[in-house]
């Protein structure tokens, strides 16, 4: 289960989808560069949480980097998919999606 919400670009006007969910048993990624690669890593596996060598080894497998060439890091800001703006705020009129 996650939690959606829409964004808007400030410096493109575009509305976007970021995961915005506090959740403990995911773990959001992002590229450091372009605001494509949103990577989610499943913290639980199987009904048990899963053991820091196996968070390790996802995060060294996910973290391998974006296909534009950027890093994939958990400390990444929400960027604009379209023009890698920082300069998103949240859509007003967006409903959160639950799922
Ligand atoms: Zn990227
Ligand atoms: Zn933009």
């Amino acid at each position: 289960m996650g939690l959606r919400s829409s964004a808007i670009c400030r410096r493109c006007g575009r509305q976007f989808e970021v995961y915005a969910g506090d959740n403990p048993f995911i773990q959001v990624m992002r590229c450091d560069t372009c605001g494509q690669g949103e990577v989610l890593i499943d913290l639980e596996r199987d009904g048990r949480r899963i053991t820091d060598a196996e968070y390790e080894l996802e995060l060294s497998v996910r973290s391998r980097g974006c296909s534009c060439g950027g890093r994939i890091s958990e400390h990444a800001p929400i960027r604009c998919p379209v023009c890698a703006s920082e300069r998103v705020f949240p859509d007003p009129e967006g409903d959160l999606v639950v799922y």
